[in-house]
Protein backbone atom coordinates (compact mmCIF):
# COMPACT_ATOMS: atom_id res chain seq x y z
CA UNK A 1 0.00 0.00 0.00
CA UNK A 2 1.47 3.25 -1.12
CA UNK A 3 1.64 6.53 1.38
CA UNK A 4 0.50 9.20 -1.02
CA UNK A 5 -0.09 11.56 1.68
CA UNK A 6 3.39 10.82 3.41
CA UNK A 7 5.15 10.92 0.26
CA UNK A 8 3.41 14.07 -0.36
CA UNK A 9 5.00 16.17 2.56
CA UNK A 10 8.41 14.74 1.31
CA UNK A 11 7.74 16.04 -1.79
CA UNK A 12 6.73 19.57 -0.35
CA UNK A 13 9.24 19.31 2.02
CA UNK A 14 11.94 18.61 -0.59
CA UNK A 15 10.42 21.33 -3.05
CA UNK A 16 11.01 24.16 -0.39
CA UNK A 17 14.22 23.10 -0.30
CA UNK A 18 15.10 22.92 -3.62
CA UNK A 19 13.40 25.94 -4.12
CA UNK A 20 15.09 28.13 -1.52
CA UNK A 21 18.30 26.91 -3.10
CA UNK A 22 17.60 27.88 -5.97
CA UNK A 23 16.64 31.62 -4.94
CA UNK A 24 20.27 31.51 -2.82
CA UNK A 25 21.84 30.19 -5.86
CA UNK A 26 20.79 32.78 -7.80
CA UNK A 27 21.01 35.72 -6.01
CA UNK A 28 24.68 34.89 -4.73
CA UNK A 29 25.76 34.92 -8.54
CA UNK A 30 27.81 37.53 -9.73
CA UNK A 31 25.76 37.35 -13.11
CA UNK A 32 23.09 40.26 -12.46
CA UNK A 33 20.60 39.03 -14.75
CA UNK A 34 20.64 36.33 -12.44
CA UNK A 35 19.84 38.37 -9.79
CA UNK A 36 16.71 40.21 -11.44
CA UNK A 37 15.38 36.64 -12.22
CA UNK A 38 15.28 35.75 -8.40
CA UNK A 39 13.60 39.34 -7.76
CA UNK A 40 10.83 37.78 -10.95
CA UNK A 41 10.58 34.49 -9.18
CA UNK A 42 9.78 36.22 -6.06
CA UNK A 43 6.86 37.83 -7.12
CA UNK A 44 5.67 34.87 -8.96
CA UNK A 45 4.10 31.82 -7.82
CA UNK A 46 6.33 28.79 -7.45
CA UNK A 47 4.72 26.69 -9.67
CA UNK A 48 5.39 29.17 -12.44
CA UNK A 49 9.08 29.19 -11.27
CA UNK A 50 10.24 26.32 -13.98
CA UNK A 51 8.64 28.41 -16.92
CA UNK A 52 10.34 31.37 -15.88
CA UNK A 53 13.64 29.81 -15.42
CA UNK A 54 14.01 27.28 -18.29
CA UNK A 55 15.62 29.53 -21.14
CA UNK A 56 17.11 31.65 -18.75
CA UNK A 57 19.71 29.71 -16.62
CA UNK A 58 22.75 27.70 -17.89
CA UNK A 59 24.51 23.93 -17.23
CA UNK A 60 25.31 25.43 -13.90
CA UNK A 61 21.41 25.18 -12.73
CA UNK A 62 20.92 22.14 -14.00
CA UNK A 63 20.79 19.67 -11.37
CA UNK A 64 18.85 22.09 -8.97
CA UNK A 65 16.07 22.46 -12.62
CA UNK A 66 16.00 18.75 -12.96
CA UNK A 67 15.34 18.18 -9.29
CA UNK A 68 12.83 20.60 -8.95
CA UNK A 69 11.19 18.84 -12.22
CA UNK A 70 11.15 15.52 -10.92
CA UNK A 71 9.84 16.74 -7.71
CA UNK A 72 7.03 18.76 -9.39
CA UNK A 73 5.92 15.80 -11.59
CA UNK A 74 5.66 13.54 -8.85
CA UNK A 75 3.41 15.95 -6.96
CA UNK A 76 1.34 15.98 -10.52
CA UNK A 77 0.82 12.12 -10.32
CA UNK A 78 -0.05 12.23 -6.54
CA UNK A 79 -2.71 14.88 -8.09
CA UNK A 80 -4.27 12.61 -10.55
CA UNK A 81 -4.22 9.30 -8.25
CA UNK A 82 -1.05 7.94 -10.14
CA UNK A 83 1.70 7.93 -8.19
CA UNK A 84 3.85 5.10 -7.64
CA UNK A 85 3.44 2.96 -10.56
CA UNK A 86 6.56 2.34 -12.97
CA UNK A 87 6.35 4.27 -16.12
CA UNK A 88 7.73 1.39 -17.66
CA UNK A 89 5.65 -2.03 -16.15
CA UNK A 90 3.14 -0.39 -14.60
CA UNK A 91 3.52 -2.34 -11.52
CA UNK A 92 3.45 -0.61 -7.87
CA UNK A 93 7.28 0.66 -6.67
CA UNK A 94 8.04 -0.77 -3.49
CA UNK A 95 7.82 1.64 -0.51
CA UNK A 96 11.01 1.30 0.34
CA UNK A 97 12.10 2.71 -3.01
CA UNK A 98 9.82 5.44 -2.64
CA UNK A 99 11.14 6.20 1.16
CA UNK A 100 14.17 6.33 -0.69
CA UNK A 101 13.78 8.75 -2.97
CA UNK A 102 9.69 9.81 -3.39
CA UNK A 103 10.22 10.89 -6.99
CA UNK A 104 11.11 7.24 -8.00
CA UNK A 105 9.68 6.43 -11.27
CA UNK A 106 10.18 2.81 -12.06
CA UNK A 107 10.23 -0.29 -9.84
CA UNK A 108 13.71 -2.56 -8.90
CA UNK A 109 13.58 -4.62 -12.10
CA UNK A 110 13.34 -1.49 -14.74
CA UNK A 111 15.47 0.87 -13.32
CA UNK A 112 18.51 -0.97 -13.80
CA UNK A 113 17.43 -1.63 -17.76
CA UNK A 114 16.88 2.05 -18.33
ZN1 LIG B 1 8.92 -1.56 -13.77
Amino acid sequence: MINAQYHLQQLNTELEQVRLCLLTTLSSSCNLLHHSLAETLRKNNPEQWLELTQKQLGTEYKDIIVRLEQLEAAVCQIDIGQYGYCCDCEEKIDSQRLNADPTAQRCGNCEPRS
